[in-house]
């Protein structure tokens, strides 16, 4: 009940905006039924092995998102059925993503991440790095993958202004690279919002939103 009153709530607050995708990375599988029949069918999740399993206990119509890092050696389990990864953060695991898509004979949408929050961290692209890569001869080549837009996470802080500016940096970003869409590349989907930021990220102009324990309670 609690589930089905959190989806209903942020899904009007989302409005035609942005839609949502479910996290339920540690999430029993009972939990996840009670999201889909709420209405979610988008779950994101962010380890290969819990994906694959959750895969394969629910309905088939579920659309399963990758939001984690990806290793390269595990890209060929998820292969065969995700439906979009929002963490391509290297050169090399779209690489691997592109052949495993041919194996599977499908196209594998993709978001490129890019690293927007003040704090270190191993992931995401820069901005010169998206640029490089989208210039790249190498991308051309890669017929199985399409770019379809950006992730982003914002600083982990109480401070609106932060995160708004972070957001704000992102779309803009997104919307300077509409310039270079072609066969393979389309700027269509923002990735941006998590529980504590999410209206922010609306307003700001995402176009999917990760929300987690807004719905399904604190993860332990
Ligand atoms: C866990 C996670 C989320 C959801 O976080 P909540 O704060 O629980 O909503 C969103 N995006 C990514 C990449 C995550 O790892």
């Amino acid at each position: 009940m609690r589930i089905q009153k959190a989806i209903g709530q942020i899904s009007q607050e989302l409005g035609s905006k942005a839609r949502l995708v479910a996290v339920t990375k540690t999430k029993p599988i009972g939990l996840l039924r009670e999201a889909y029949e709420a209405g979610c069918t988008m779950f994101g999740e962010n380890k290969v092995q819990e994906m694959v399993e959750k895969h394969e206990h629910l309905p088939q119509d579920i659309a399963w998102h990758m939001i984690g890092h990806l290793q390269t050696n595990k890209v060929k389990y998820i292969a065969p059925f995700v439906a979009l990864i929002h963490s391509v953060d290297s050169l090399k695991v779209l690489k691997e993503i592109d052949k495993q898509a041919k194996k599977n004979n499908r196209i594998i949408e993709c978001l490129l991440q890019v690293h927007i929050a003040e704090e270190e961290s191993k992931f995401g692209f820069s901005e010169q790095e998206v640029l490089e890569l989208l210039a790249s001869d190498e991308l051309g080549t890669l017929k199985n993958v399409r770019i379809v837009g950006l992730m982003g996470m914002a600083t982990n802080t109480d401070a609106e202004t932060q995160i708004r500016k972070e957001f704000r940096g992102l779309r803009t970003f997104f919307d300077s690279l509409k310039a270079r869409e072609n066969e393979q590349v389309s700027m269509r989907e923002l990735s941006m919002g998590m529980s504590g930021d999410y209206r922010i990220a609306i307003e700001e102009g995402s176009t999917l939103v990760r929300v987690g324990s807004a719905i399904f309670g604190a993860r332990h």
